[in-house]
């Protein structure tokens, strides 16, 4: 792994943090096994050595026969080789000759003259043990560590299950599903958080629901009196006041057009989809913007089959082009919309080279009555339903709209379309 991988991974995943910790807490306790040897054990097994040597050199010298020797063997866990004019003999048959010794790194075997002229190997049998016991030990540490680091990983990656639960329904609540539904893994305080997670949900689908609802109501119940407005206006004599109020009835009319229009298609009410070509209709809308400034590109296939509401497209088109033109700047290129089909997608990107959306306004963007800046849109005539709109025909069709700016200027909306199964 690299350096930046492991320092994304660092900053992004509690879990990592966890497996490190234990893995830096695991290294400390070895490193305070591998000290205690080192500094305690290893200097009293230098001195035992140095005694040993002593006495094996002064073993030799008294040169003990074969009986000696193995009596010794017995009490003092020493095995002895010799080698002389007078003939070898050994207490053990796996001891080495005295010439292996002398051409190889041999622990724990002291060669020493013995006084008949003859070559004593004394071989001390605890020291050997004890180093082979020291390097067994160290292995079996470092198996042991990653043995428990091991298991630590599973028993931490099945801790934090719910964790990972929770991220992924707060992603679901981000995108806009209002129905998800965490499942509690625990009883402990992570269960405590899912279901302080899933109240929060139910509580803001609630609030959501209840805020369309009194839309819903007011719309309808502004109709009655703007009609009966409308009536009396046209009962008064003609004058540019009443010219002036009539202009702002019409544009009530439309919002609570737009408003009811709005929620009958969340409730998936008045759809007419059929089988057609999205071709000519992407190059009708541009067509009817081509004139006005700063006019429209198209990059599309030949052709795109679909199962979709014409009107209702037409809709999506004209909101995004009029948006998109509506919003450019004077040095601003041409909007391009643009096509393609994946294996099981449609995209299509209106793409334009405005000023773009502010980072922040991004994720409410596609909210009723949501303007980035209320005077901008007060001028240019909008009162911010178009996209709310737009996103409710696109979930219709059982599709989906997003937006992201462009990485040197400007704002791309793109469409996904479902492509008939
Ligand atoms: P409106 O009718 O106010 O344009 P919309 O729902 O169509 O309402 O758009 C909501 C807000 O999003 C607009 O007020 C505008 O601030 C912003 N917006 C939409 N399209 C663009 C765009 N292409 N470039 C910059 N801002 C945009």
């Amino acid at each position: 792994m690299s350096d930046r991988s492991f320092r994304f991974l660092w900053h992004r995943s509690i879990f990592v943090k966890l497996v490190a910790v234990m893995l830096v807490t695991g290294l400390s306790l070895l490193l305070m096994v591998a000290s205690f040897v080192q500094l305690i054990i290893s200097p009293n097994l230098v001195t035992s050595r140095r005694l040993v040597a002593e006495y094996a050199r002064a073993l030799a010298a008294s040169s003990p026969d074969f009986e000696r020797a193995k009596q010794l063997a017995a009490h003092l866990d020493l095995q002895v080789r010799y080698e002389g004019p007078d003939g070898t003999w050994e207490t053990d048959p796996d001891l080495p000759s005295i010439a292996e010794i002398r051409s190889g790194h041999w622990h724990d075997y002291y060669v020493a003259p013995g006084s008949n002229g003859g070559t004593y190997l004394i071989s001390w049998e605890l020291g050997r043990r004890m180093r082979e016991f020291h390097n067994t030990m160290l292995w079996l540490l470092h198996v042991l560590m990653l043995v428990i680091v091991f298991l630590a990983y599973v028993v931490l990656r099945h801790i934090l299950r719910p964790l990972r639960s929770l991220h992924e329904g707060v992603t679901r609540l981000s995108e806009g599903q209002l129905d998800v539904v965490v499942p509690r893994w625990t009883r402990d305080e992570l269960g405590v958080l899912t279901d302080a997670f899933n109240q929060m949900v139910r509580r803001i689908g609630d609030m959501v629901r209840a805020r369309d609802q009194l839309l819903l109501d007011v719309s309808h119940e502004l109709r009655s009196p703007l009609t009966r407005i409308k009536v009396a206006l046209a009962l008064l004599p003609e004058s540019e006041k009443g010219r002036r109020i009539a202009a702002d009835v019409a544009e009530m009319e439309a919002m609570i057009t737009e408003l009811l229009e709005l929620e009958r298609l969340r409730e998936g009410r008045g759809m007419r989809t059929e089988r057609r070509d999205l071709v000519p209709l992407l190059r009708e809308a541009a067509e009817s913007f081509q004139d006005r400034p700063p006019g429209v590109r198209l990059a599309l296939p030949s052709e795109i089959v679909l199962d979709i509401d014409g009107e209702k497209m037409r809709t999506v088109l004209r909101n995004l082009l009029e948006n998109a033109v509506k919003y450019s700047l004077p040095d601003s290129g041409p909007v391009e919309i643009s096509a393609h089909e994946n294996t099981e997608t449609v995209i299509v990107r209106v793409t334009d080279d405005g000023p773009g959306i502010p980072e922040e306004d991004l994720a409410n963007l596609f909210e009723p009555f949501y303007r980035v800046d209320r005077s901008r849109s007060k001028k240019s005539g909008g009162y911010g339903l178009g996209l709310s709109i737009c996103k409710r025909i696109l979930e219709a069709h059982g599709g989906g709209i997003a937006v992201a700016n462009n990485p040197g200027r400007g704002a791309t909306f793109t469409l996904t379309l479902r492509k008939p199964g």
